[in-house]
């Protein structure tokens, strides 16, 4: 089972989950304080006592693994009967410019299915893009393919010229 921390991606400190915030779990912030927010954002970045507002969630890649990762987003469904299926956007310490997008559930407070695979109807997976886009303010994958071939002839006519 993976672990998940608060970490100060400036000083290194690791407060507890009570210090931070008013949950003792992810999953339990997730289901008390992140989804009723409206998953506002604002709330998986934290004020440390260094005073650098650089506290993420942070875990290992794998349970044996070296290899750190922080959550950048979490983005989540409407709850329906306490299954919770989110989109969370991650990186790696080593390279914290690249973004992994993971998709992960919940039941209620239950952080069991954060390591299992998540299955979702086509049509839950187009609203939780939407959801992530009205959370963030920018798609996952902005324009789409069409747009981008058209963007990269229109800039290569540009420069052609
Ligand atoms: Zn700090």
């Amino acid at each position: 089972m993976a672990r998940y921390w608060w970490q100060c991606l400036s000083c290194g400190e690791r407060p507890s989950w009570p210090a931070v915030c008013r949950s003792r779990s992810v999953a339990a912030f997730i289901w008390d304080e992140l989804a009723p927010s409206g998953w506002d954002q604002r709330l998986l970045l934290r004020k440390c006592q260094c005073n650098r507002r650089s506290l993420r969630i942070t875990y290992r890649f794998r349970g044996s693994d070296p290899e750190r990762l922080s959550v950048k987003h979490i983005v989540g469904l409407t709850p329906h009967d306490g299954y919770l299926p989110m989109l969370w956007e991650t990186f790696r310490h080593s390279a914290p410019s690249r973004r992994w997008v993971d998709f992960k559930y919940q039941r209620g407070r239950s952080p069991w299915g954060l390591t299992k695979r998540l299955v979702l109807e086509r049509r839950e997976l187009a609203r939780l893009l939407r959801a992530y886009e009205r959370a963030t303010g920018a798609a996952v994958a902005p324009g789409g393919a069409k747009r981008t071939i058209t963007g990269f002839w229109r800039r290569s006519a540009k420069t052609s010229l």
